[in-house]
C-alpha cells in the first residue's frame, strides 16, 4: 500500500550529539521519501559535539536546523520541532538510526487514507539490551492494563501523526514515552505498524537506568489525567469528603465515651487519628476545588474546547 501524497510531509527529529548519524540519516530519509514533498527538521539540543555544524554543513534546502539554547531533552526537542513544523503530516524518529526512515511510506499511507489520525510503530527484531527491554515490556504491559488500550510498543519513536493531533500533544518533562497514550487522550484514531528496528548506527544511548523510575512516576501522573483529568473533584472531592466523615464519626463516638461514660479520652491515640482524618479530609477537598480552577483556567486560558469534534454534517453534507 502506497499513496505518494501531494501534501507536505515534516519529519521531526531530535538531535543531542549525533554528529556521527546525521549525514546518513538524512541521506536514508531522502532516498525513503523521494517522490514527496518533505522537509526535514533538525533540533539540535545542545550538543557538544559538532552535530549542529554537521547538519549545517550539507548546505540541504530541506533540511531546517532548530538550535535550542540549553539541553531540554527528547520531549521538548521534539516539542519545538512540532510547533514549527509546516507539514499537513508530521513524522516523528529518533537521530540514531534505530528507527528505519524506509517504514514511512507505507505508515504515511495509512494517515493519508485519512481513518487515523497517529500511526505508531510496533519494533521488530529489538535491538536493545535487556536493561532497556525488560522495564520497556513492564511499562507496555501496565499502560494496556489500566487503559484497555492495545497499546504494543509505547517507545518507538517513530511515528506519523496528521497536523492536529502532533500540535495538541503538550509534551513536558519526558513525556515522550507516552505519547501514543497522549495522542489517545486528545481522541486521536491509532494504527499500529510493525517497523524495522536497528541498532544505534554511532555514539552512545542518553539514557541509563534511571529512566525507570521517571516512568513509573510519569506513569503514575498519566494514569490521574486519563482519569481525573477533567473533573479532579470526584477523585479529591470524594476522598476528602469519607476521610471527613471517618474523623466526624470518630470524634462523636469519642463525644459520647467523654461526656456518657465519664472517660478520658486526652491520651487516646484514636483522638489524633480522629483529628487528622478531619484534617486531611479538608485539605484533599480544597485541593480538588483548587485542581478544579486550574482546569478551568487551563482551557479558557488557551480558549481551548474540553472536547474534540470528528466531524460536522448538515443533512448528509459534511461542512
Ligand atoms: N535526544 C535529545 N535530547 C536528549 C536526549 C536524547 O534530543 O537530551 C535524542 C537523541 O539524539 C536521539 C533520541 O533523542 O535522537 C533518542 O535518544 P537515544 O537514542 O539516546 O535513546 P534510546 O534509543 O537509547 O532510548
Ligand atoms: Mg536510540
Amino acid at each position: 500500500m502506497d499513496i505518494i501524497t501531494s501534501s507536505l510531509l515534516s519529519i521531526v527529529v531530535p538531535l543531542y550529539n549525533e554528529q556521527d548519524n546525521a549525514i546518513l540519516l538524512t541521506q536514508k530519509i531522502h532516498e525513503s521519501l523521494a517522490g514527496y514533498n518533505y522537509q526535514i527538521i533538525y533540533i539540535d539540543d545542545f550538543s557538544t559535539d559538532n552535530t549542529k555544524q554537521v547538519v549545517k554543513g550539507m548546505k540541504d534546502v530541506k533540511v531546517h536546523l532548530i538550535e535550542l539554547k540549553k539541553n531540554y531533552g527528547q520531549s521538548l526537542a521534539l516539542a519545538a520541532g512540532i510547533d514549527y513544523a509546516e507539514g499537513e503530516y508530521i513524522i516523528t524518529m529518533d537521530g540514531d538510526l534505530q528507527n528505519d526512515p524506509s517504514d514511512i511510506p507505507e505508515m504515511l499511507a495509512y494517515a493519508v487514507e485519512g481513518e487515523y489520525d497517529l500511526i505508531t510503530g510496533i519494533r521488530q527484531k529489538r535491538k536493545d539490551s535487556l536493561v532497556k527491554k525488560i522495564p520497556s515490556k513492564i511499562a507496555n504491559f501496565l499502560v494496556r492494563r489500566v487503559t484497555k488500550l492495545d497499546i504494543k510498543d509505547n517507545g518507538c519513536a517513530l511515528k506519523v501523526f496528521t497536523k492536529d493531533i502532533a500540535k495538541d500533544l503538550n509534551l513536558y518533562g519526558e513525556m515522550h514515552r507516552f505519547i501514543t497514550l497522549l495522542a489517545h487522550l486528545e481522541g486521536a484514531q491509532i494504527k499500529q505498524v510493525p517497523v524495522k528496528h536497528h541498532a544505534r548506527n554511532a555514539g552512545v544511548s542518553k539514557y541509563g537506568l534511571e529512566r525507570v523510575f521517571k516512568v513509573v512516576a510519569d506513569m503514575m501522573l498519566l494514569l490521574f489525567i486519563r482519569k481525573y483529568f477533567q473533573r479532579p473533584i470526584h477523585l479529591f472531592g470524594i476522598l476528602g469528603f469519607l476521610m471527613i466523615l471517618l474523623g466526624v464519626l470518630i470524634n462523636m463516638y469519642l463525644l459520647v465515651v467523654k461526656l456518657g461514660l465519664g472517660e478520658d479520652i486526652g491520651t487516646r491515640p484514636l483522638l489524633m487519628f480522629g483529628m487528622m482524618f478531619i484534617l486531611a479530609g479538608i485539605q484533599l477537598f480544597t485541593i480538588g476545588i483548587v485542581m478544579e480552577l486550574l482546569i478551568r483556567t487551563y482551557y479558557e486560558s488557551q480558549k481551548k474546547r474540553p472536547y474534540r469534534i470528528k466531524k460536522i454534517s448538515v443533512g448528509d453534507t459534511p461542512q
